[in-house]
């Protein structure tokens, strides 16, 4: 496995690999992986022939400064589990190295899409995110890129910039991987004492009660019992919401195919994030 921090190197490597008709892959992580991140390793060397992993801790997707300082890095540990999984390419970049003075950022009005839910509670977040990713395409131009569902909206946007800005890359969405108590794998779970993962269950159990009210309760209904069921822990809500999954607008009367529970809360001062779809 090769790891660069330089962009000049990255792309010599990965344009003899294409010259001699190699499939990129990518996945951009902000590393302190898990084995969330390594489902999607896993399927990009299902599709591709050489697999690509980004870590790089993008200050300007945060808009909250703690948050940034205290998300957890782990670069060693995370290049010994790409190694034992045999991933190809590591790219480790320096916030200089990605953001060079006067380098110009990518800009999409995502409307809507980046007005509701995480663009509602995290301003300037997807910002960020589309214009760190727009550079990650442009350095790395894989053929397919790698997101997971776990964050929903993030796909959606992600779908958007790049039909939006007509790049070359098939995004390729996989589902959520959970620990078997059923919390999501999130890099911000090694921030939670044993306690709190037990507390923090409730997002998931609430999920799993969005379910099986949408058997027999229309959207409205379902979202007002699981809020109130969710009041009982000991999380603090920032939003539930169900909504459409392809323009992720808040549904009311009905249910349409591929309905998704959305929902973010705080564990103490642990944001987690996670969401289940309620109509197949
Ligand atoms: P992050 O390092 O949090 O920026 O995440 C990098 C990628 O891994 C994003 O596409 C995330 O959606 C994805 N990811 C994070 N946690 C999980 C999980 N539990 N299951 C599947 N994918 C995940």
């Amino acid at each position: 496995m090769k790891v660069y921090s330089k962009i000049t190197d990255l792309q010599e490597q990965i344009s003899a690999l294409k010259s001699g008709g190699k499939t990129i892959g990518f996945i951009p992580t902000m590393g302190a992986l898990h084995q969330g991140h390594i489902s999607l390793v896993q399927s990009a060397m299902d599709h591709c022939d050489v697999t690509v992993v980004s870590i790089f801790v993008n200050p300007t997707q945060f808009n909250n400064p703690d948050d940034l300082l205290k998300y957890p890095r782990t670069l060693e540990a995370d290049v010994r589990l790409l190694e034992t999984i045999n991933c190809d390419i590591v790219f480790a970049p320096s916030v200089e190295e990605m953001y060079p003075e006067n380098s110009l950022g990518y800009q999409v009005d995502l409307g809507k899409l980046g007005t509701l839910m995480e663009g509602k509670f995290r301003p300037g977040h997807f910002d960020g995110v589309v214009n760190v990713v727009g550079r990650l395409f442009d350095i790395v131009k894989p053929h397919k890129a790698f997101f997971g569902l776990k964050d929903f909206q993030q796909v959606a946007v992600i779908r958007y910039m790049t039909q939006f800005l007509k790049l070359p890359v098939e995004i390729i969405a996989c589902p959520t991987q959970r620990e078997s108590s059923g919390l999501a794998m999130s890099s911000r779970n090694m921030r939670l004492s044993e306690a709190q993962k037990t507390d923090a269950l409730h997002i998931y159990r609430s999920l799993i009660l969005a379910k099986k009210l949408a058997e027999n309760h229309d959207p409205k209904e379902t979202k007002k019992a699981v809020v109130n069921y969710f009041q009982q822990g000991n999380l603090q809500l920032e939003y539930f919401e169900i909504v459409d999954p392809n323009t992720l607008e808040s549904l009311s009367d009905k249910w349409v195919k591929g309905s998704t529970a959305c929902i973010v809360a705080y564990c103490d001062e642990v944001r987690l994030i996670d969401n289940m779809e309620l109509i197949g």
